[in-house]
């Protein structure tokens, strides 16, 4: 007999997310380099912020997010008006799903594109597309080849996670101009920071009605545990938003920790300059012991080894070593490692050990 209590079609075909590793079987100071975590942490003023928050825990918070939005908008110069803030990007990525993808709509992304674009497109009930790139960069000619009348949404990470790379903003704008009318391009600006005087795309977002921006606390803000994220876009497509998202979907202590965080500039660049030297120093020392990566624009580097059999062999030798990194079969990577820029002994060590282990070969 079937189970009369079923969930809506296509459900059950999600597979479920899985996060970087966090731990190694006996080995209790393992680093972890596998979620793109921002080894510096919080801004201090961002820690006291959540600190003083305890004292108001009995209250409701904010349903408007008024203070937020003000302060990322005085940051980077936006219209307040125009922003809408959620439980991590990830949640912003769903409202867009849930709200313009259903049963028949089509959702793009690219080949080795963020995984919880498939998912929230199959829990709208909506058909996810996966679109070639071209030596993993986002390609925009095969993105504009796979729109058809049934595409609602086209989502790319610039800079894009587990690839590094990123394209440019006239490429961006192509795409964004060459959509089917009823399709809204998502930028996904998870990493815009690591780019020194990049908007994440919030220029083109003011000059289209048809461009969505993404980005999250969880990066270089370093709090991904907090579980912040925004949403920048047209008028229209905010308002559709704002009447799914539930009123109190961030806590007080998420709202003031984040404005404090987003008004520390000073943070972001100190953090910003470390990776940009670490990013480049390390891409360097383990193209040395044989092991190359893409230009990466973010705050890791995809290491490619020369076949599916070695990046295994290699993952198991750094977590010997205490060194947890993430495997990217799941990105259709199965030769790569990604390993998240850590602080200068973590980046010191995993190039140490990669070249202990192609020295053992
Ligand atoms: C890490 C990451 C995010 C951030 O997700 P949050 O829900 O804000 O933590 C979004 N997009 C991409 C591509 C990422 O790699």
């Amino acid at each position: 007999m079937t189970d009369p209590i079923r969930p809506q079609p296509g459900i059950m075909d999600i597979a479920l997310y899985e996060g970087g590793a966090a731990h190694v079987a006996g080995i209790s100071d393992a680093i972890k380099l596998s979620s793109n975590e921002n080894p510096f942490g919080p801004s201090d003023r961002a820690k006291e912020a959540f600190q003083r928050a305890v004292h108001k825990l009995h209250r409701y918070p904010n349903t408007d997010h008024a203070a937020l939005r003000q302060a990322i908008g005085d940051v980077h110069g936006l219209d307040p008006e125009r922003i809408i803030c959620g439980v991590g990007s990830d949640e912003i990525i769903h409202f867009l799903c849930q709200a313009y993808a259903g049963p028949r709509d089509e959702v793009l992304f690219t080949e080795h594109g963020f995984l919880m674009y498939r998912i929230s497109a199959m829990a709208a009930g909506a058909t996810p597309v996966s679109v070639p790139e071209r030596e993993r960069t986002t390609d925009v000619d095969a993105l504009l080849a796979a729109c058809t009348r049934r595409t609602k949404l086209v989502f790319i990470a610039n800079p894009n996670n587990p690839t590094g790379t990123m394209i440019g903003p006239a490429e961006v704008e192509r795409l964004a101009a060459g959509l089917p009318k009823q399709a809204i391009l998502v930028l996904d600006g998870a990493y815009a920071e690591y780019v020194e005087g990049f908007d994440g795309g919030a220029d083109l977002v003011n000059r289209r009605s048809n461009v969505f921006m993404t980005r999250t606390f969880s990066k270089i803000y370093g709090l991904g545990g907090l579980r912040i994220g925004w949403g920048y876009g047209p008028r229209s497509i905010i308002d559709v938003l704002n009447r799914i998202r539930g009123p109190f979907n961030l806590s007080t202590a998420q709202l003031d920790a984040a404005e404090a965080a987003v008004r520390d500039r000073d943070h972001v660049d100190r953090c910003r300059a470390e990776n940009t030297r670490l990013r480049a120093w390390l891409a360097e020392a383990l193209a040395e012991r044989g092991v190359p990566s893409d230009t990466s624009t973010a705050n890791f580097i995809l290491a490619r080894f020369v076949d599916e059999s070695e990046a295994a062999a290699c993952n198991e030798y750094l977590q010997s070593q205490g060194l947890i990194v993430r495997r990217v079969a799941g990105y259709g990577l199965p030769h790569c490692l990604r390993i998240t820029i850590g602080d200068e002994a973590s980046c010191r060590r995993v190039a140490h050990a990669i070249g202990q282990f192609k020295g053992q070969k």
